[in-house]
């Protein structure tokens, strides 16, 4: 657990200061990134109270009274189930209507950088967890493995929404086999048919197998990141935490 979490704050300062320096967008001032920063890291602290009150202890509990149907009981088998689930649900929130209006409150975020990564709404990620629990049992995934993949999914998920502007020609190469910033991008570009592509959150092969993958556009500076109904009245674009976490229930 002590190792895990230097790993995951080496990871995250080494990200922070990448985007610092070879920024893919410039940030237009410093309060608005510092505000920016300071919103998506409070869902965030919320998220990881969650996770370690409630989240956690269920799937040891969970994991050490599984049914193991199917149990290969072998690391790269649960890291691909896990990941496999997580795409199908995360293609499962923006089709079912009362699963959207939470998953939609990530894609508000008007600029995108390694905190976007941490921004979701606890129903959301309560949800998730409670779902993932069948998966857990019925696989038989041991703890230790749910422990690993969350680690590898918050790994990827702040890469993936980090503003770094990568070699082109090392990431078309990753982009093979894992979701790079270049590929999630596309998933918060304002156009539907943009936000509706790219689920995937470790392996970008899943997109590519359920026809879900983008390859119609490439990701550039103009690209608007948000949601098209942003500033139509329903949600105005600066909403404050308070207001962010009230809006799902909001008619
Ligand atoms: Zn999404």
């Amino acid at each position: 657990m002590e190792t895990k979490s230097i790993i995951i704050l080496t990871w995250l300062i080494a990200l922070v200061l990448i985007e610092y320096r070879y920024p893919f967008i410039l940030p237009k001032n410093l309060r608005e990134k510092l505000g920016h920063y300071l919103k998506n890291l409070s869902f965030g602290g919320i998220n990881t109270i969650i996770s370690i009150l409630l989240i956690i202890p269920l799937s040891k509990l969970v994991s050490d009274n599984s049914l193991q149907i199917i149990s290969f009981d072998h690391i790269i088998f649960s890291i691909l189930i896990l990941d496999l689930f997580i795409y199908l649900w995360h293609r499962a929130n923006h089709n079912i209507a009362f699963l959207w209006r939470f998953h939609k409150i990530h894609h508000l975020d008007r600029s995108l950088d390694v905190t976007s990564s941490v921004r979701f709404h606890f129903i959301e990620v309560m949800i998730s967890a409670l779902i993932r629990l069948v998966v857990i049992f019925l696989f038989g995934i041991s703890f230790a493995h749910v422990l690993i993949f969350e680690a590898m999914v918050f790994i990827a998920s702040s890469f993936q929404h980090s503003n770094i502007n990568l070699n082109k020609r090392f990431e078309k190469n990753l982009s093979y086999l894992i979701v790079t910033p270049s590929i999630h991008f596309i998933h918060h570009e304002k156009e539907m048919a943009n936000t509706n592509s790219n689920y995937g959150t470790i392996f970008s092969f899943w997109d590519r197998i359920f026809g879900s993958s983008n390859q119609n556009i490439e990701r550039n500076q103009d690209m608007d990141i948000g949601l098209k109904e942003m500033g139509s009245g329903e949600y105005l674009p600066d909403l404050k935490l308070l207001d962010l976490l009230k809006a799902p229930f909001k008619k």
